[in-house]
């Protein structure tokens, strides 16, 4: 079989000129990938306590359903601003251009609470940086990020452990 950096498509220039997008769709539809990808993501953390995992919007939903599935435990979606219909904490991050805002529903994370927190890809960190927050102002413990791909010239790894968060990822590529 393949791996799992294999089968991650590259596209050129997409949602604008300059960015080489990953995407894991072609990984996601190949059903020994997808199992494999979320065997992988959480076997390094085998042996430490996990009471959630949070996903992120949207990609994150995918992987992070999965693996609360595989662990029998429990899943909580961290959004974009305006999308969780219940009452929400909200974190703004930088953009590019601007900022925007991520949110969580009040009642999703508890103190104490283990928390793995799952997304596709991490570039700058900023997205999964205002995840942690929002766990952290819910008095829960971040025990790790897991994502598929690093793209480690953006800085985002070394953004998230400057947090005290331990990383995971399953490939890395070049450039951004
Ligand atoms: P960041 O907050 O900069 O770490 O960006 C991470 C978020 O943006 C993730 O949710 C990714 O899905 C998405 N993203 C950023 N760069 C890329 C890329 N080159 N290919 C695919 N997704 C990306």
């Amino acid at each position: 079989m393949q791996g799992i950096k294999e089968k991650i498509r590259a596209i050129p220039d997409y949602p604008k000129p300059g960015i080489m997008f990953r995407d894991i769709t072609t990984l996601l539809q190949d059903a020994r990938g997808f199992r494999k990808t979320v065997d992988e993501m959480v076997q390094p953390l085998a042996g430490t306590r996990i009471d959630k995992v949070v996903g992120i919007e949207a990609r994150g939903f995918i992987l992070g359903g999965a693996i609360a599935h595989q662990l029998s435990i429990g899943f909580v979606p961290v959004r974009k601003r305006g999308k969780l219909p219940w009452k929400t904490r909200s974190q703004e991050y930088q953009l590019e251009y601007g900022t925007d805002a991520m949110e969580i529903h009040v009642d999703a994370v508890q103190p104490n609470e283990n928390i793995l927190i799952v997304d596709d890809l991490i570039a700058t960190g900023g997205t999964a940086e205002a995840a942690i927050k929002l766990i952290r102002a819910h008095q829960g413990n971040v025990i790790g990020c897991s994502f598929i791909v690093d793209l480690p010239e953006l800085g985002g790894r070394k953004k998230l452990e400057a947090l005290g968060v331990q990383v995971l990822s399953l490939c890395e590529f070049d450039g951004h």
